[in-house]
Formats: structure tokens, C-alpha cells, sequence
């Protein structure tokens, strides 16, 4: 797996600070952003392993089951995933984030919430092996050792200048592998999509520097928790950039960033570099759910 890259200016930006954008989300058409650099070492081992199936796990509008069951169909693998949710299981129509991964062969299991919190459990995994036969292991959002390093590639020597660089975080694997390629002087910023304390030490388990800090204060709510003032933010910014943002992570981001600018968080001419890590093809999902609820809509 390769792939390439580019920074985007926001030179319209009418601030004192100076923003690009490493457009990750370009680096594939189908397994997005961060999804693929935490794949790429994933992959790789688990054909020198010559395992046959990848086993994993997410919510219904998941980025990383999308990016598995694409990267299934790629490189030649089986993949099972176990979904959040026993009720998704039984409406007819699969959302579209499932549908995707269907169509590229995906193997679902619906389970409850209350399950689903077991998926670390030696005993939960040991009953998805009888049912499935031996698997690789993907963790919940892909995180581990190999996706971290994955990750590393995301920071270039080209990015070096930047005073700081900021990034969405789930489980926080991401911010791991641009910590870790960082240099010292650089401030890494994280924006949690989520609420929980455990973030914190879940990035100290992979993290080798101390160079950043968690931006707690724009979750909206919660994960996958989107108000009206996000989509508006998101619309804006897509209008203003030609910039698509995601509403679960890219655009709570962005959103806390403008903000942090106004509030002059940054000092004078900061150089601060953005990485957007996709997550796009969630938008038809939460475009259909906001449809039902006669909200506004995300522009396409
Ligand atoms: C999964 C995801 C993240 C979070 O990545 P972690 O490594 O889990 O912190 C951020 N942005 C997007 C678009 C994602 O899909």
C-alpha cells in the first residue's frame, strides 16, 4: 500500500495565523485518511501471517469497518465485522456505510451494546472463533502497535516548520503516530470526538514524546453528536475552502480551531498544520438520519 499526499493553504483565511491542510482524506478514494495509514502495517502482517479473514468492530456509520471491508476486497481477505447495535441487523435496509461494506463482501454480526463492550474480552473473542474460525484481529477503530507506526507516516520532514499540528481523536492511534514522528519543538494538539477521561492514558500507552495536549472542549455532546451550529460551521467552511469536512471528527476539529483563532489561543503568526483524516463517506449517513429528523442537511 502507498500513497501520496498534499498541503493546502487557507490562504483566504483573514487571520494572524497561518493554516494549511494535509489533505489525508485524498490519499485513497475508498479506505480514508487515517483508516488507510492505520491498515497499511495491518495488512502487510497479516499476509505474512497468511491469515485468510480480519475480524473487527464498529458502530454503524464507521469509518474503519468501511475502510476493512474495502481493504478486504483489495488485498484478497475475508472480513467480518462486528457491528454495535443488534437492531441494525434487522432493518431491511442496511445504512449506507453498511451497504458499502456489504457489496465488498463483508460479513456482519449485529450485537447489543451491552456485548459489544466485551469486545476485548478473551472470552467474547474465543466465542467469535468458534463461530468464525481463526481471524485477524482488528481492534475497534484499527488501534494498535502497527497502526500507530502506520500513522508515523503521516509527518514529513516537509512539515517540520509547523508550530503546531492538529488532529481529530477517537482512540487516539493517530495522534500517537504524529507525536511520535514529531519534531520536539512542535505542539501537537488533539481534539477528542468524544467524551472520556481515558483518552489520556490510552495515548500514553503508544505516545514516546510529551509534546501535546487534549483539546477537550469540542465534542458537541458527544460521539456522533452533531448540532446545528456544526453543520453550519462545515457547510461554511466547504463554501469559503473547497474543503469537505466529515461531522464526527474533521469538522468538530476545524470548528474548535476557528474558535481557538478568535480567542487568541495561538500566538501571533503560528504556523499551524491541520490534518484532515477524511471520514467523508459517513456524511450520507448522517445526511439520512438528519433528513428524517427535518434538520438541515451537510452540502454535498
Ligand atoms: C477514525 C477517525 C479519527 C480518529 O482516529 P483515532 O486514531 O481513532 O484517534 C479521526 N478522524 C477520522 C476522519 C476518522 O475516521
Amino acid at each position: 500500500m502507498n500513497a501520496t499526499t498534499y498541503n493546502q493553504d487557507l490562504s483566504i483565511l483573514n487571520t494572524s495565523v497561518d493554516i494549511t491542510v494535509k489533505r489525508e482524506d485524498l490519499i485513497h478514494p475508498f479506505i480514508s485518511g487515517n483508516k488507510y495509514r492505520k491498515l497499511k502495517y495491518n495488512v502487510e502482517k497479516a499476509k505474512e501471517i497468511k491469515a485468510t479473514s480480519m475480524l473487527t468492530f464498529g458502530g454503524a456509520y464507521s469509518n474503519h469497518i468501511a475502510a476493512v471491508a474495502y481493504a478486504g476486497k483489495a488485498y484478497g481477505f475475508k472480513t467480518i465485522g462486528i457491528i454495535r447495535g443488534e437492531e441494525l441487523g434487522l432493518k431491511k435496509d442496511l445504512n449506507p456505510t453498511l451497504k458499502f461494506a456489504k457489496a465488498c463482501g463483508m460479513k456482519f454480526q449485529f450485537v447489543s451494546r451491552d456485548d459489544y463492550r466485551k469486545k476485548t474480552s478473551e472470552d467474547f473473542i474465543a466465542t467469535l472463533k468458534r463461530r468464525f474460525g481463526n481471524f485477524y484481529l482488528l481492534p475497534e477503530g484499527g488501534t494498535n502497535d502497527l497502526a500507530v507506526k502506520g500513522c508515523q507516516e503521516i509527518i514529513q520532514t516537509e512539515d517540520f516548520h509547523f508550530d503546531y499540528v492538529c488532529c481529530a481523536v477517537g482512540t487516539g492511534g493517530t495522534i500517537s503516530g504524529i507525536i511520535n514522528a514529531s519534531q520536539t519543538h512542535q505542539k501537537i494538539l488533539g481534539f477528542p470526538a468524544l467524551k472520556g477521561d481515558f483518552l489520556q492514558q490510552d495515548i500514553c500507552k503508544f505516545a514516546t514524546q510529551q509534546n501535546w495536549n487534549l483539546i477537550t472542549g469540542y465534542h458537541f455532546g458527544g460521539y456522533g453528536k452533531i448540532k446545528p451550529e456544526l453543520i453550519a460551521f462545515i457547510n461554511r467552511f466547504k463554501h469559503n475552502y473547497d474543503i469537505p469536512l466529515d461531522p464526527i471528527y474533521t469538522g468538530k476539529m476545524l470548528f474548535g480551531i476557528f474558535d481557538l483563532i478568535e480567542k487568541d489561543f495561538f500566538p501571533k503568526a503560528s504556523k499551524i498544520l491541520v490534518i484532515h483524516t477524511g471520514g467523508l463517506q459517513g456524511i450520507a449517513g448522517v445526511n439520512a438520519k438528519l433528513k428524517r429528523k427535518g434538520g438541515p442537511l451537510i452540502d454535498l
